[in-house]
Parts: C-alpha cells; structure tokens; sequence
C-alpha cells in the first residue's frame, strides 16, 4: 500500500485537486455572496499558471517531496514513529496533528518574519477570496513551505499514508477556507470548535494589521485559540471586511509577472488600519 501511494502520489493527488477545485468553484458560483470584481476565468488563469509555475519550482529544486521523505525516513529508521514505534492509527492521528502545527507555525513565520512577508502578500494582496485564492503563492514561499515541511515529516517520523492523507487535506482545506461563501453564524460557530472556516479565515485577510496577524490555521481551529492569535469577529462586522493590501490595489499588481516581483517589490512592508471599503455582496 505504502509503496503504490510513493508511486502513484502525484497523479492521486492531481485528481482529488482537480475534483475539488471544481466542486467548490461550483459551490461559490452558486452560493457566492460577494461580487467578482474580475472575471472567474482570468483569476483562475493567473492563479493556475502562478500555482504551475510554484509546482514545477519546487519540483526542479527538491529532489523528492513529502510523501517520498516519509518513506526514506521509514526505510532507513528516521524520526520518532519509527524509532518509537506505537499503534499504527495512533502515529497515523498524531503525524497528522503535528503537521498541522507545524503548518500553522509557518504561516504565522511568514507574517512575523518581514522577508517572508515580502512573498506571503502575493497571497495577501488578493482583493477578492474566492477558491482559487487558495491556490495563489509565490514559488519561494512554496519553497520555504515545502522545506518546513520535509523536516517536519522526517523529525516526527510520520507514516507515509498520513503524509498523504494530510497534504490532500491541506489542499482541499486550503480551497476551502478563501471560498466566496458566507456560512451562517450559528452554523460556523459550530464548524469553529474543531476546524477552521471561510469566516474565520476571512478576517485573516482582513487589510486590517491586527486581523492580518491572526487566525493563521488553515485546518484545526485549535492552534489560533491555544496560542492566543484567535479573532473571533472583524471589527468592520464579517460581511464588510476590506480584504487584500492597499498598497497592492493598483491593477497592475493583478499580472502573474508583477506578482511573481512582488518580493522585490519596496513597497511598504508593512499593514496599517486604514478607511475601508468593504466587498460589494450580490444583491
Ligand atoms: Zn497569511
């Protein structure tokens, strides 16, 4: 089984991408609340060609990725799980909720650390959510994601089937939480005890420095509420939030070339709390 999923990972894992990124875009088409400034088709163009050109990266620059270092990590004794070895299912839950952590430690380095923020606000400086902002990241934060996450799998010895298992749902939650969908508080109140929302991430792209610099989890709600960075409601109220960076809202910024120099780009590092205009929502 181990071996089929090393061999097969990559196809398994583009058609589960594929599956879901077109069941949620058909999901946000219908229930979407807030307008498209841009057309659906010219996002997922720019958002696509930016998530190819950040595949093909990191591809090019490690030799093999997460899934392949669990399983060399198996064969040669490395990582706790395979010196320690305990019930399967038991390394198979905790690798996975350690992955989490580590993901979510990441994502609050790319905002605390200003070199990395230089690349995290191509994702950021989005002005509209919608699922395929879910897949919009520079190629060198996937480097540095990928890195983190290749140490990660070989300290804690992770078996390969959780490996996979969570890359899928880190993928799919990904998608999940930018979608364009508004879910009703009662409901997300509920869906926040354990896991992460498109509400709650929503005020994580909020241009606001203190919104910003929250709720950083992309799949367990508990991470933001065990380390204090937990913003339960925007201050402009849910449905109003100014989302991307100012100093981003020039259209120039929305080509895949410009976004790809963002980096590079001096403009200011850093968000300030400013006038917003909120997303127009479908009448
Ligand atoms: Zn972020």
């Amino acid at each position: 089984m181990e071996k089929w999923i090393v061999q097969y990972q990559d196809i398994c894992r583009l058609l589960i991408f594929i599956f879901f990124f077109l069941l949620l875009a058909t999901i946000e088409k219908k229930y979407g609340i807030w307008r498209w400034a841009d057309k659906r088709s010219v996002r997922w163009t720019t958002h696509l060609s930016l998530a190819l050109i950040s595949k093909v990266t990191i591809r090019l620059i490690f030799p093999f990725l997460a899934v392949t270092t669990a399983w060399i990590a198996q064969q040669k004794g490395i990582g706790y799980f395979n010196q320690n070895p305990t019930l399967w299912i038991i390394e198979v839950i905790l690798s996975m909720v350690f992955l989490d952590l580590v993901m979510y430690t990441q994502h609050l380095m790319m905002h605390r650390i200003k070199a990395f923020w230089r690349v995290h606000r191509v994702h950021h400086m989005d002005r509209h959510l919608d699922v395929s902002t879910g897949i919009r990241f520079h190629p060198i934060e996937e480097m540095f994601t990928m890195g983190f996450k290749l140490l990660a799998v070989a300290f804690i010895g992770a078996p390969v089937i959780a490996v996979f298992l969570y890359e899928i749902l880190l993928n799919v939650m990904t998608m999940f939480v930018h979608m364009n969908v508004y879910i009703q508080p009662r409901f997300d109140k509920v869906l926040r005890l354990f896991m992460i929302t498109p509400n709650m991430h929503r005020i994580h792209h909020s241009d606001y420095l203190k919104e910003t610099n929250s709720n950083y989890g992309f799949c367990l709600s508990i991470w933001d509420k065990l380390f204090g960075t937990y913003t339960y409601r925007s201050i402009s109220g849910d449905n109003k939030i100014y989302i991307g960076l100012e100093e981003f809202r020039y259209p120039q910024f929305k080509t895949l070339p410009n976004m790809l120099l963002v980096p590079f780009n001096p403009r200011r590092l850093k968000v300030r709390h400013r006038k917003r205009v909120p997303s127009r929502m479908k009448s």
